[in-house]
């Protein structure tokens, strides 16, 4: 299925006008469709698998900026660290570590966003709030000179129900307004990552400014 234009031109001019930044989330889906949507603009594209990314890293313009948003495994992290942009899923100090070493390897920061358990469902990944705690506690004690956390990012429940969306994105806007000053980048633009195809919007009432957005543009996976 081809990128649906209209529909992405549309979410562009309403997330725009909110300030909220697009990733498009273009995991399972050709490079054909990456490039038609980079044409008309896009340049911040989300994937979920490490091999997955590498292979259409290679093949696409390399002004692209790649988010890695699915579960990311410390042995992993060195396929990426040349390129990627922005590590969205950190969810343990071990994590955070290692990314920092092959960034050093590749004489570059990169920059990370601490992932955030919100959800019902025990099948996601993320910090809980005393791990957060602890994680930005020990930042604070001990920077990692190759890493910056930029903000939080966190995934609500699978369902139908809006309050109850609305009340986990409440509750990771609350976080956020707790640590983002103490994260290691202070308190210049950091971002809260909330909000895909089908609840962005309920995100950014709640004060989302990032969204991740796939089947929406991209067609159903
Ligand atoms: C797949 C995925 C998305 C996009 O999901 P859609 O429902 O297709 O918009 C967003 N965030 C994460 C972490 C994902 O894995």
């Amino acid at each position: 299925m081809p990128v649906d234009k209209e529909r992405y031109q549309g979410i562009v001019k309403e997330i725009n006008a909110a300030g909220v930044q697009l990733v498009a989330v273009s995991k399972t889906k050709p490079v054909e469709d990456i490039k038609a949507l980079y044409d008309l603009g896009q340049q911040d594209f989300g994937e979920n698998y490490v091999q997955e990314l590498s292979e259409k890293a290679a093949q696409l313009p390399a002004d692209i900026r790649w988010h890695f948003i699915g579960h990311l495994q410390t042995n992993k992290v060195k396929y990426i660290a040349s390129f990627v942009h922005l590590i969205q899923v950190v969810d343990s100090w071990k994590l955070l570590q290692e990314i920092d070493k092959q960034a050093a390897k590749n004489k570059r920061v990169i920059d990370c966003l601490l992932q955030v358990y919100i959800a019902r469902e025990e099948t996601k990944f993320g910090l809980d709030e005393k791990e957060l705690d602890e994680i930005t506690t020990r930042l604070s004690n001990s920077p990692l000179p190759n890493i910056k956390v930029k903000g939080l990012m966190g995934m609500a429940s699978f369902v139908q129900n809006s309050d109850v969306i609305k009340n986990e994105f409440h509750y990771l806007k609350t976080l956020f307004d707790k640590y983002a000053g103490l994260l290691s980048d202070g308190s210049k633009n950091p971002i809260l990552s909330m909000g895909m195809s089908s609840d962005y919007k309920i995100a950014i009432e709640e004060g989302s400014n990032m969204v991740r957005i796939g089947s929406l543009i991209f067609g159903e996976r």
